[in-house]
């Protein structure tokens, strides 16, 4: 279907005689279905109660739970960076190496921008009022941090705008704006947009398009630098609030000069289109990245940069492990996802999640919402303690230790990110505010509109605040989705209105029932009617147990969105106690460690989600009946098994 897209750009709008820059803008690319502003999309259900708890645990208590990374550094205050600034706490691995050290020193920058993100968003999406009060206060006090220029960040004047290598100056822009963004689409302050309109003015002033390189460097391995090309996600939505098509094609320059810079990143387009380059750098760089190239492939509407985002998205597929996870322990190193050996980043989980349902809006192909489904609902859940508020830093599908190092290995005592932990601040504090952010950049997107009506286009319990043609419109999604398949949306409005519902109809759905007349159109069903206040149309899918098979052959279990697990039975250790009552890391020890094959054979659903299969014990050495369950639901667990023939 892109290449058909693809085509008809070229037919409406050839290359310029003799142009064959890949970076050229021909004529830009509309999205096919436009976001709603953040906060008309509220969660319910068990998205709503995953929200509360993060804000009653990690999300709202991360500045007290490292507070020497946010509440002492004011950063975008009264700490800015200068020149005399050579070191800093920034809580991480770079301690002892004093030219890591001032390599790293944005990076508190990225803990507090990203946190608050989550943060405010978080509060938003509960509407509680202490929550809100305290975005509010923050944002207030950040906005009196801008100079008369525009410039909101975290560098005096000695040092902003003029780098030869590492630098934070976007990527801490990025990680507050897109925050600030989320304020004012809920609030519709004015002063906010207009704050970070001058902060991306000033930005654009000192890097002017064309005849600048924000992304040089000396050196070709850099952090903050080449994380700084996401303030594509701060044009683009600002492109999308004020029309304006400057962002866009600022953005465009952007991925431009950063493919132009010798750096070690994998979204370089020349490296994408390199068939024979594997992806090799630090996973989340190159997951978040594919936002930026749809972002320039979409403002310039150049069919060789829609080309390269479909090379990088099959690049990226390479990547992808049972549980919709890609491969990056940090790094990717030219492996393949494996569902054993390569650890998953909660930051990565996050990043390409965001890609998912950016390009969901962009193509509106249904097929990025199964993508952001798989990730979310398996990978993402399943890294979350059920019981604790905690997240793995790094995690496997099949998780037989979480004692620090991959799947039990204690070769190197500085490797701890497989634990849980509200922190890990041993490590970098990147992950926990990016698993405060996963749920609320889910819920925004679960509804999208278009031309002809409203687009339900990541399923689960919520409910939409909008307008049709001047019309107030509420329409509240009853379900238990995933655990169940059966949905009912409800049409709170005043008086009848007329237009299109469209809900993705997931990949995996073998058939559906539905209350009212439908079409279905490219994985979306459609129900064009007058809606009268309070109907409901009532949809149940259905779906089979479907036998996978990962790229090692090695089988897999899924019912709907949900991949299925062998919990093992797991015992808590203590590691590290807060000072605030109530947080904890945790390394967690398999009681009985067994790992299973299979034989063949059907596996049988009874009810209240609980899914038998025949397994092989290959310890025993005997059958046994196990009971599977949703992986996002397990801390330990087994989620492919070798498949083997005879019986013994
Ligand atoms: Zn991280």
């Amino acid at each position: 279907m892109k290449w058909l897209t693809i085509l008809i750009v070229l037919a409406a709008a050839p290359f310029p005689k003799g142009d064959h820059s890949p970076f050229t803008l021909i004529v830009r690319r509309p999205e096919a279905l436009q976001p709603l502003p953040f906060g008309a999309v509220r969660p319910e259900g068990w998205l709503e109660s995953q929200v509360r708890a993060n804000l009653r645990g990690f999300t709202g208590h991360l500045d007290s739970l490292a507070p020497n990374l946010i509440i002492k550094d004011d950063i975008y205050g009264r700490d800015r960076l200068t020149k005399n600034v050579k070191k800093k706490d920034v809580g991480a691995l770079a301690g002892g190496d004093s030219a890591a050290e001032v390599q790293y020193l944005w990076w508190n920058s990225e803990t507090q921008g990203n946190w608050r993100d989550g943060f405010i968003r978080s509060a938003i999406l509960s509407g509680d009022p202490e929550m809100l009060a305290r975005a509010r206060a923050w944002i207030r006090r950040l906005l009196a941090t801008q100079d008369n220029d525009g410039y909101l960040g975290i560098y005096d004047r000695d040092l902003r705008y003029r780098f030869d290598g590492e630098n934070g100056e976007l990527w801490a822009k990025t990680t507050l704006l897109r925050g600030l963004l989320a304020w004012y689409e809920y609030t519709r302050d004015h002063k906010v947009l207009i704050a970070v309109q001058g902060a991306v003015d000033d930005v654009m002033r000192h890097y002017p398009s064309g005849a600048s390189h924000p992304f040089y460097s000396k050196t070709p391995d850099v952090g903050g630098l080449s994380h700084g090309l996401m303030f594509t996600d701060v044009l683009e939505s600002l492109f999308r609030l004020t029309g304006q098509t400057v962002y866009l094609n600022y953005a465009l320059f952007l991925y431009k000069d950063f493919s132009a810079a010798n750096l070690h990143e994998d979204a370089q387009y020349d490296k994408i289109t390199d068939t024979a380059y594997a992806l090799r750098g630090h996973g989340v760089h190159t997951y978040e990245h594919l936002r930026a190239v749809a972002a320039a492939a979409y403002a310039s509407g150049n069919p060789a940069l829609l080309k390269a985002l479909d090379d990088y998205l099959h690049k990226i597929g390479q990547e992808i492990t049972p549980s919709g996870a890609p491969a990056g322990d940090e790094w990717i190193g030219e492996r393949q996802g494996n569902a054993t050996k390569t650890g998953y980043e909660y930051c990565s989980l996050h990043e390409l999640m965001d890609g998912y349902i950016d390009l969901m809006g962009k193509t509106g192909s249904a097929a990025f919402g199964d993508q952001a489904e798989q990730l979310f609902f398996n990978a993402a859940q399943g890294a979350r303690d059920p019981d604790a508020s905690c997240i793995a830093y790094l995690k496997t599908d099949n998780s037989y230790y979480m004692t620090g190092g991959l799947n039990g290995d204690s070769s190197n005592p500085r490797q701890t990110r497989y634990k849980y932990s509200p922190v890990h601040q041993d490590v970098a504090v990147c992950c926990v505010p990016n698993a405060g952010r996963i749920a609320p950049y889910f819920i925004d997107r679960m509804w999208m509109r278009n031309s002809s009506g409203l687009v339900a286009t990541l399923l689960g319990p919520c409910k939409v605040t909008t307008t049709w043609k001047g019309t107030p419109l509420t329409i509240r999604e009853k379900t238990v989705y995933p655990d169940e398949f059966s949905f009912d949306f409800q049409v709170l409005t005043d008086r009848a209105v007329i237009f299109t519902l469209a809900v993705r109809k997931p990949a995996w759905a073998t058939g559906q029932s539905i209350s009212y007349s439908y079409t279905e159109k490219e994985g979306y069903y459609l129900i064009t009617r007058t809606w009268r206040p309070g109907e409901t149309v009532h949809i149940r899918l259905y779906a089979d147990i479907v036998i996978h098979r990962d790229r090692n052959n090695d089988v897999y279990f899924t019912n709907g969105p949900l991949v299925l697990a062998s919990q093992i039975d797991a015992t808590a250790e203590i590691r590290k106690r807060y000072p605030l009552a109530g947080f904890f890391d945790y390394y967690y020890r398999p009681d009985n460690p067994v790992i299973y094959s299979y034989k063949g054979g059907a596996i049988e659903h009874s009810g209240n989600s609980r899914f038998e299969v025949t397994l092989y014990d290959t310890v025993r050495r005997r059958p046994a009946h196990i009971w599977l369950k949703p992986m996002g639901e397990t801390i330990l667990r087994q989620v492919t098994f070798p498949e083997t023939s005879a019986a013994p």
